[in-house]
């Protein structure tokens, strides 16, 4: 079966929770798994480049079978061969490179190209990730306003105005249900930057500040798009007492600060070799 030349149309970013697709290409993998290109999909996947939030949970109906994803990742292909994952070799947008959503399933259940799909995806997962992502986001502006105290040089400014600490120093951000937990790394170029790291030495007190901000935010949140497709630029957008907050983002949210009920973090501290390590804990 001939592999796609155009992207997959990705619908969960406005909020799908199915879709109705068509069969693109069927790939039988080394591990015994199948994967499952669609002309579109409502199921998020997980992406290799910057794996911050989970794979949907979900099934493929295919008439009176249902079919188990097993797992959806992020996949590319020049139209002779197919690359999962950490496996693709080129950037998004390459020329000549189509990036696809792979639905990864235990067996094939006798799909075929052309076949039509429903897309169904788990509800209340979603949901618990929409809201862990959000609360993510609103967290590490919170965070920035919080330090904006601590950089003795000018710093590139998040969208709201403040030092953007987090996209300076962000290393690692895992999105979980109705929570988060993002690292960070305070070294040497962080502390030319003019960021002091005493900042943090009572890191309950900069959590408290985040928090009390956190607890004075509400406004409506939502999805910006360049396009469809699933390399398309997408911004999250929350409307926030202080102005318009936005940050690039291909997750999927929830529509407003006050779906969230209350958003606090935890932070904590640790030395690490020539840097200090934060860990912000978030949760909703
Ligand atoms: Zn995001």
């Amino acid at each position: 079966m001939t592999l796609p030349t155009t992207g997959t149309v990705v619908t969960y970013p406005l909020g799908a929770l199915t879709s109705e697709s068509r069969v693109l290409h069927i790939e039988p993998l080394d591990d015994g798994r199948v994967a499952v290109l669609l002309d579109r999909t409502s199921c998020h996947p997980v992406d290799a480049a910057w794996p911050d939030q989970p794979a949907d949970r979900g099934v493929l109906d295919a008439g009176d079978v249902s079919i188990d994803i097993l797992d959806a990742v992020v996949a590319a292909t020049d139209g002779s061969a197919l690359y999962l994952g950490s496996d693709i070799p080129v950037r998004k947008g390459t020329d000549g490179w189509a990036f696809v959503v792979a639905h990864l399933v235990g067996e094939d259940a006798g799909l075929t190209e052309g076949d039509s799909v429903t897309v169904e995806v788990d509800a209340s997962y979603r949901a618990a990730l929409s809201a862990g992502h959000s609360a993510c986001h609103l967290a590490a502006l919170a965070l920035n306003a919080a330090l904006a105290g601590a950089w003795s040089k000018d710093a590139r400014v998040d969208s709201l105005g403040a030092p953007d600490f987090d996209g300076a120093a962000n290393e690692t951000s895992t999105i979980l249900e109705r929570g988060a937990r993002d690292t960070y790394r305070i070294g040497k170029s962080l502390r030319k930057s003019g960021f002091d790291p005493a900042a943090l030495d009572d890191p309950d007190a900069v959590a408290a500040l985040v928090n009390a901000t956190l607890a004075s935010w509400s406004g409506v949140i939502r999805i910006e798009r360049d396009g469809e497709l699933l390399t398309d630029r997408r911004y999250w957008v929350a409307d926030l007492p202080g102005g318009e907050a936005r940050i690039a983002c291909g997750g999927t949210h929830v529509g407003s600060v006050a779906e969230l009920g209350a958003v606090t973090v935890q932070l904590t501290t640790e030395q690490l070799e020539g840097a200090l390590g934060v860990t912000m804990l978030t949760s909703c």
